[in-house]
C-alpha cells in the first residue's frame, strides 16, 4: 500500500499541470497567452468607496460580483492624484515627471515612450480606446490605437455593450483585441441618475444640479482656488454630496454589470484578461478640501485595482503596490508579452511583491502660480509626504492610520524613516528639475471638455472657443 503512494502523488501532479494547461488562454509560460485585453478606467473612484473595499454603501455590487473570481488589490496607489498624469503613467509606466504631462491642462503632449496598445499592436493586437477625452485625449497613446471613439458624450450612462461593439467593429477577424474604456461619470459635477442610497435633499440636490458644489474660481492674480462659496460647512450638506457622488459610482456599476454580463454570456470572459481601475480618489474634507488635484493624501491616492485573468486563482492583495506605473507591465505579464526592455518604471504586480521595495506619487497644482507640488513616498504601509514648497513633512503608518489623521513626523526618526525621507527628497529634486515648461495651444474640442468638468473658466480661451 504505502508503495504506491509515490505513483499515486506522481499521477495527480500530472494531472494538475494537464489542467493547468488545458485552462482557457493558459500555457507553460502565461497565464493567458493571446488572450484580449480590456482595461476599464472609472475616472475619480475611491479605493475605499467600493462595497467590496469596506464601503458603508454597496456602491459596486456587480464589480465586486465579476471580480469576486479575480485578483483584487487592496491597496492600490495611483501615481498621481488627476486625470492626464495618471493616465499617461498608466499607458507608459513612467512617474508622471518622466513622461511629462505633469504640470497642467497646456503641458505639451507625453514624449515618445513605448507603451501598453504600442506594444499589444505590435505584437499583432488590434488595439482602441473608448473615452471621455479632455484629460484623457492629452494622456492617450494615438499613434498605438487603430480606433478611437472619444468625446464628453462618451459616459457610462450609454450602452457599454454597444460602444464595445463600435470600438472593435473594424477588428479583422482572428486578430486578438486590446480596449481602453473610459467615462468621467463620477467626476464632479455629481449629477447620478437616480439617488441609490438616501432621500432626495431638494434644497442640496438644486446646487449639484446647477453645478454649485466645489467650483474653481480664478483670483486676480490668475491663480485658481476651490471658491469658498461654494464649499457647505454643515455636516448634512457635505454628506449628501458625497452620497451623490456614491450613486454616481453605482450608476457606473450597474453599466458595467452589462458589460460583464455580456462578457460571460458570449465566452469572451474566458480568453480575456479584465482590469478595472481608476485614475485617482476624490477628496470629501478629510484634510480640508473638495475635489481632486491638490494633495498626495489617500482619499485621492487609493484607487481600485482589479483585475481577472483566466488561469489565476482569485486572491485578495494586501500589499502596497503603485496603481498607475504598475499597470502596463502587469498587463502584459497576463497576456504572455514580454514587459522587459522598454524602460517601464512600474513591475509585474502579479508576482510576490517585497513589502521593502520604494515607490512614488506627485502633483504639481497648475493653477497655483507659485506651483504648487507635493510627493509622497510609500515603503510597505509607511508613507512620507513632502509639500516641496515650505518643506515639511508628514509621516503616516497606513496600516494602522489608513486615512493619515496622526502624523508620526518627529526630530528624531528611525534610520528607515530617514532613508524614506532621503529617497523622497532626491525623488522631488528629479522631478523639479525635469519639468517641462512653456504651454501648448489647446484645440477647441479640448477646451470645451475642460471647461465642462469645472477646469477651465469662461477667461480661458473665450474668444477662440465659445
Ligand atoms: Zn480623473
Amino acid at each position: 500500500m504505502t508503495s504506491r503512494l509515490p505513483r499515486l502523488a506522481a499521477t495527480w501532479r500530472c494531472l494538475v499541470v494537464w489542467l493547468v494547461l488545458l485552462a482557457p488562454g493558459a500555457d507553460a509560460t502565461s497565464p493567458c497567452k493571446g488572450c484580449n485585453l480590456i482595461v476599464i478606467s472609472v475616472d475619480t473612484v475611491r479605493g475605499d468607496h467600493l462595497g467590496c473595499m469596506g464601503h458603508v454603501r454597496d456602491t459596486s455590487p456587480e464589480i465586486c460580483r465579476f471580480f469576486a473570481n479575480g485578483i483584487v488589490f487592496e491597496n492600490a496607489i495611483s501615481q498621481s492624484p488627476w486625470t492626464g498624469p495618471a493616465h499617461a503613467s498608466m499607458f507608459t509606466s513612467l512617474y508622471p515627471h518622466e513622461h511629462g504631462l505633469n504640470h497642467g491642462p497646456k503641458a505639451p503632449p507625453v514624449g515618445d515612450h513605448p507603451d501598453l496598445f504600442s506594444i499589444l499592436k505590435r505584437e499583432g493586437y488590434f488595439t482602441a480606446a473608448i473615452h471621455g477625452g479632455a484629460y484623457v485625449k492629452q494622456a492617450l497613446p494615438t499613434k498605438g490605437l487603430d480606433s478611437i471613439v472619444a468625446g464628453k458624450s462618451i459616459t457610462f450612462r450609454r450602452d457599454t455593450v454597444g460602444l464595445l461593439k463600435r470600438a472593435l467593429a473594424d477588428k479583422p477577424d482572428g486578430k486578438p483585441f486590446a480596449l481602453f474604456l473610459h467615462g468621467y461619470d463620477p467626476h464632479l459635477d455629481y449629477k447620478p441618475k437616480r439617488n441609490w442610497f438616501t432621500a432626495p435633499q431638494p434644497d442640496l440636490d438644486a446646487i449639484a444640479n446647477e453645478s454649485r458644489f466645489c467650483r474653481y474660481e480664478t483670483l486676480p492674480d490668475g491663480s485658481k482656488r476651490i471658491d469658498p462659496s461654494t464649499v457647505p460647512d454643515d455636516a448634512r450638506a457635505r454628506n449628501h454630496f458625497e452620497v451623490l457622488y456614491d450613486s454616481e459610482i453605482r450608476d457606473v456599476d450597474r453599466a458595467l454589470g452589462r458589460l460583464f454580463e455580456h462578457l460571460e454570456r458570449t465566452g469572451l470572459a474566458a480568453r480575456t484578461v479584465v482590469v478595472f481601475t481608476s485614475d485617482h480618489g476624490e477628496e470629501f474634507f478629510e484634510h480640508g478640501s473638495c475635489e481632486h488635484v491638490k494633495t498626495v493624501y489617500q482619499e485621492l491616492l487609493h484607487v481600485p485595482l482589479m483585475l481577472r485573468v483566466p488561469g489565476i486563482a482569485p486572491q485578495r492583495r494586501r500589499e502596497f503596490v503603485p496603481a498607475s506605473i504598475g499597470l502596463a507591465p502587469t498587463a502584459l505579464e497576463a497576456l504572455g508579452v514580454e514587459a522587459a526592455g522598454h524602460g517601464f518604471s512600474g513591475w509585474n504586480l502579479l508576482g510576490p511583491q517585497p513589502a521593502t521595495r520604494l515607490f512614488f506619487a506627485e502633483t504639481s497644482f497648475h493653477y497655483d502660480r507659485a506651483r504648487l507640488r507635493r510627493f509622497a513616498a510609500f515603503r510597505g504601509s509607511r508613507k512620507l509626504v513632502l509639500d516641496h514648497g515650505p518643506g515639511t513633512l508628514e509621516l503616516f503608518d497606513l496600516g494602522s492610520d489608513p486615512l493619515e489623521q496622526r502624523n508620526l513626523a518627529q526630530p528624531t526618526p528611525s534610520a528607515a524613516d530617514r532613508q524614506l525621507e532621503k529617497a523622497l527628497r532626491a525623488y522631488a529634486e528629479r522631478s523639479v528639475q525635469a519639468s517641462k515648461s512653456g504651454d501648448v495651444e489647446l484645440d477647441c474640442e479640448t477646451v470645451r471638455a475642460l471647461r465642462s468638468l469645472g477646469y477651465l473658466d469662461d477667461s480661458d480661451a473665450l474668444e477662440r472657443c465659445p
